[in-house]
């Protein structure tokens, strides 16, 4: 049976917030470069329009990283499936996710970059889940504060099916 995906955000709604994110991000980061990383797979398609919106200088490079654990609660300890191409010492760096839920997962990566030397990191999440937070992590640049229901489309997946969805939905289960 096809599952039901209510829409949450439309591709418009998307398209507007994400151009108003490159315009913050452009001015904050004026007279410099921004180095972004996206996590795989969730946050590409993310990434590529917010990086079609930024005006300063953009390189990009890729991370994959998976959580141990069941797999609807994350555990906080993270695998990394691929590391980056490049270092990021003396960079600004700006991690690029699709979504922060309890935040396990991208505590330890934010630690974990950090201590490689980049002059910054910052964190830019499509989608922040708030009310699931187990662990504080500052989202320094938030798509949509959303409430505690699973959404896929635009890059998020259900079990690896709608990432193409160009919406943004709720699975009604
Ligand atoms: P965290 O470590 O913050 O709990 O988990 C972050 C990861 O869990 C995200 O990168 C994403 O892969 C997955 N995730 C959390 N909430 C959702 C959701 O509502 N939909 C989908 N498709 N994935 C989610």
């Amino acid at each position: 049976m096809a599952d039901r995906i209510s829409v949450l955000y439309t591709e418009e709604e998307i398209t507007a917030r994400i151009r108003e994110l490159g315009e913050q991000i452009s001015k904050d980061y004026e007279g410099r470069s921004v180095h972004i990383i996206a996590i795989l797979k969730g946050a590409t398609f993310f990434a590529c329009e917010l990086a079609k919106r930024i005006t300063v200088p953009v390189t990009l490079d890729f991370m994959s990283v998976s959580s141990y654990g069941d797999s609807t609660v994350s555990s906080g300890i993270v695998k990394i499936n691929k590391d980056l191409d490049e270092p990021i010492d003396g960079k600004d760096v700006i991690v690029v996710e699709d979504i922060v839920d309890t935040g396990n997962t991208l505590s330890y990566l934010l630690d974990n970059l950090e201590k490689r030397g980049a002059s910054s990191v910052k964190l830019c999440a499509l989608l922040n889940k708030p009310e699931r937070r187990l662990k504080d992590v500052n989202v320094d640049y938030t798509g949509f504060i959303i409430p505690d229901a699973f959404v896929v489309g635009y890059g998020l997946d259900y079990a690896q099916k709608y990432r193409n969805l160009p919406y943004i939905g709720i699975v009604e289960t």
